[in-house]
């Protein structure tokens, strides 16, 4: 801790497209349940941060080489996560899921035998793929973003993508093109948290569980997740 007195300025990294959780809305401002959040608990807790939408494999890789204090990204709270990283409490309930182009002949697992389907490295729903990829006889393409992954999709080039079920959901209400053809909420399913390095930055996640409690506490968090969820 700083001898002077000087507050410290936590460095999160985040990802770039992640609706609702982080994206850059029309009025090209950076927003998200996670960007709310995080920023009324710090405003509850008074400390200082700085947010950089990095990725979400980068986002990991920052925080692995000290260059992010904690990532916020709809991060899933796993047992093999939890060797690495401590997580805070978690703020929402999440699950995978596959999708395909609106309209497709691909109606479920089985129809994806000999077909290319899209993953986001370094994600819950890429190990979901990798786990059946033998069992239906697919073929995995990699991509960074959850934008880049849907687009390879809506052009025809992958028959199908794995993501988290609450993005995938919002994404199809916004009219992104795409539908839900399977979902697993049981083995992959999981709660989202902020992470950091195990036993580094300690204090943050005692401010960040404490100011989580407050928000829920005083409806803030409800009203969040409204402004995003119910629109
Ligand atoms: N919840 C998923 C995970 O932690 C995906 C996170 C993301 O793509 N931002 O692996």
């Amino acid at each position: 801790d700083d001898v002077d007195g000087d507050a410290k300025t936590y460095l999160v990294a985040t990802d770039t497209t992640f609706a609702p959780f982080e994206f850059t809305n029309d009025a090209g401002e950076f927003v998200g349940i996670d960007v709310d959040i995080l920023a009324a608990i710090a405003a509850d807790q008074g400390f200082t941060y700085e947010l950089n939408s990095l990725g979400f494999d980068a986002a990991v890789a920052a925080l692995e080489s000290n260059q992010a204090d904690a990532v916020i990204a709809g991060m899933s709270i796993t047992p093999t996560r939890q060797e690495d990283y401590d997580f805070t409490d978690s703020y929402y309930q999440s699950s995978v899921c596959c999708a395909v182009k609106e309209g497709s002949d691909v109606k479920g697992l089985e129809d994806l035998a000999g077909q290319k389907v899209a993953g986001k490295t370094g994600t819950q729903s890429l190990d979901w793929a990798e786990s059946i990829k033998d069992q239906y006889g697919f073929e995995i393409t990699y991509f960074d973003t959850s934008d880049m992954m849907y687009q390879d999709v809506q052009t025809g080039n992958s028959m199908a993508c794995f993501e988290d079920t609450p993005v995938m959901e919002y994404g199809v209400a916004q009219g992104n093109g795409l539908q839900i053809i399977a979902k697993e909420e049981d083995e992959f399913a999981s709660p989202y948290g902020l992470a950091v390095m195990k036993g580094k930055n300690g204090e943050l996640i005692e401010m960040f569980n404490a100011g989580l409690a407050n928000i829920k506490e005083s409806g803030e968090y409800d009203e969040i997740l409204a402004k995003y969820l119910e629109a």
